[in-house]
């Protein structure tokens, strides 16, 4: 996906963005720094997210066990 590419991801909608060195941003999933040049930020919160991975673990509604 190419940073600017906006997309509905279980009801959130996620814009990509690009990634540059002077705005390393910490994924809220995993913790660790984007790496990559782009990240995925959630339009209704501050989310950040570094994958698409990530991204599913934290807009995934909590199971019941
Ligand atoms: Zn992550």
């Amino acid at each position: 996906m190419k940073p600017g590419f906006r997309f509905k991801y279980y009801s959130s909608k996620v814009e990509v963005r690009r990634n540059s060195n002077s705005t390393r941003l910490n994924c809220v999933e995993c913790g660790n720094r984007c790496p990559r040049y782009i990240y995925y930020k959630n339009d209704n919160s501050v989310t950040v997210t570094c994958s698409l991975n990530c991204l599913e673990k934290k807009l995934i509604p909590l199971k019941t066990f």
